[in-house]
């Protein structure tokens, strides 16, 4: 049976990742809508090959562009923040939400206001205002799947039905392009450098997180609020060849894992299809040529952004939409050329200790926040400007 599906996000790694296998799974998704930022041509380009009804772009300014570059098409567009809702709010059975950073906020709770099945890729959503979303989830019968690679293997390997059976959940982490890297030798990275991940493909400022940790700090807070288990039944560990995704340890001692190669198609396509399964191209997983895996415990010293956000999923309230917004903002300046890559953790540390923090009960709260969190890490970025 035919499914509508809708990317947010279409034009970027895991939304570029998707349109792969509705190409190569004609007949099993109709595409209803795809969504960008800025990127007309690419967005234009999907749009044409998925056979899409919707197109927006978020910048307001680019509509013109969109509808020249669409003419002839058939395809409907729209620009601007309501056009991204209204991608999200369109009748479609699943919303792909690849959208970079707090951006992904507002059409993702589109989505789950009128009660849609969400494969979730934009972690920073769930970070910034997991307990709004889930609320409004339960309220709203919406169902939110993982697409990021650990937590699909959670999801794959949990007791859904007697979470009480848990005893941890573990997250792995390759490391990141750093791993072995002293806090002297990381003064000097550069943003090429920081993007040339060991294992994974991925969108600029996810592999700047991962060569930070705070990728795997994101990646806690939404494993809280994806599975609320307990903030001290969950753990992390690095696991540099990325083959196993994630782990269950249950009460009992057995711990069960998801493994894979690293294809993020294999987690896309299991949220995308579920509850089915379908084939993917990733390569196949050839253990005996692998031979080894190997785990250590992370260094929190040398990567401070993880201890920074357990901290903040430990505070709770705002703490980690402060967190997440300094961190955009630091990211986008260490892109920017504006200030080095320990800087990123001094300004997220900076930034947390200013801002006040509190309960957060509403989405206006959580924009006012990531406001005032933006606001501070600016001039904390101003402060460290080379
Ligand atoms: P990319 O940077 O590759 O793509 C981001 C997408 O979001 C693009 O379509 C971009 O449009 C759009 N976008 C960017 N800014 C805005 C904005 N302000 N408003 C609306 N749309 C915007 O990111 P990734 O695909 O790497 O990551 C997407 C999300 O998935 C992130 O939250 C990331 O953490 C998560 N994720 C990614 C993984 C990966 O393998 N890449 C793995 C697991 C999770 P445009 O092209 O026009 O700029």
């Amino acid at each position: 049976m035919t499914r509508t599906l809708t990317i947010l996000g279409a034009t970027g790694s895991v939304g570029s990742q998707a349109l792969d296998l509705v190409a190569r799974n004609p007949g099993r998704w109709q595409v209803e809508a795809l969504t960008a930022n800025s990127d007309v041509a690419g967005l234009a380009a999907a749009a044409r090959a998925s056979g899409a009804r919707f197109a927006a772009i978020g910048d307001a300014a680019l509509h013109g562009a969109l509808q020249a570059a669409l003419s002839g098409s058939g395809i409907e567009t729209g620009a601007g923040p309501a056009a991204l809702c209204e991608a999200a709010q369109r009748p479609g059975d699943i919303v792909l939400t690849a959208i970079v950073g707090a951006a992904g906020l507002g059409p993702t709770m589109a989505a789950v206001n009128r009660g849609a099945t969400i494969a979730i890729a934009n972690k920073e959503t769930l970070v910034c205002a997991g307990p709004v979303v889930t609320a409004a989830a339960k309220a709203s019968g919406a169902v939110l799947l993982p697409v990021d690679s650990e937590h699909n293997a959670v999801f794959q390997v949990f007791d859904h039905d007697r979470p009480d059976r848990v005893a941890k959940i573990i997250l792995t982490c390759s490391g990141g392009p750093f791993r072995t890297r002293s806090r002297a030798e990381l003064a000097e990275v550069t943003v090429k450098d920081a993007c040339n991940h060991p294992v994974w493909s991925m969108g600029a400022k996810i592999s700047i997180d991962s060569a930070t940790l705070m990728n795997k700090g994101l990646e806690l807070i939404e494993a809280h609020h994806l599975f609320p288990v307990g903030l001290d039944r969950l753990d992390v560990i690095i696991h540099p060849q990325s083959v196993v995704h994630s782990m269950v340890e249950y009460v009992d001692g057995s711990v069960l894992a998801q493994l894979g190669s690293p294809d993020m198609r294999i987690p896309i396509a299991y949220a995308m299809a579920w509850p089915d399964r379908i084939a993917t191209p990733a390569t196949r997983l050839d253990l005996a040529q692998i031979a080894n895996l190997s785990f250590e415990a992370p260094d929190l010293a040398r990567f401070p952004c993880l201890q920074l956000a357990w901290d903040a999923m430990r505070a709770e309230g705002s703490a980690p939409c402060i967190l997440n917004a300094a961190n955009e903002v630091a990211v986008a300046a260490f892109i920017a050329g504006q200030v080095g890559f320990l800087d990123i953790d001094t300004i997220v540390a900076e930034t947390l200790a200013r801002v006040a923090s509190g309960p957060v009960g509403s989405i206006e709260e959580v924009v006012e926040i990531d406001r005032a969190a933006r606001a501070e890490a600016t001039v904390q970025v101003e402060m460290r400007t080379r």
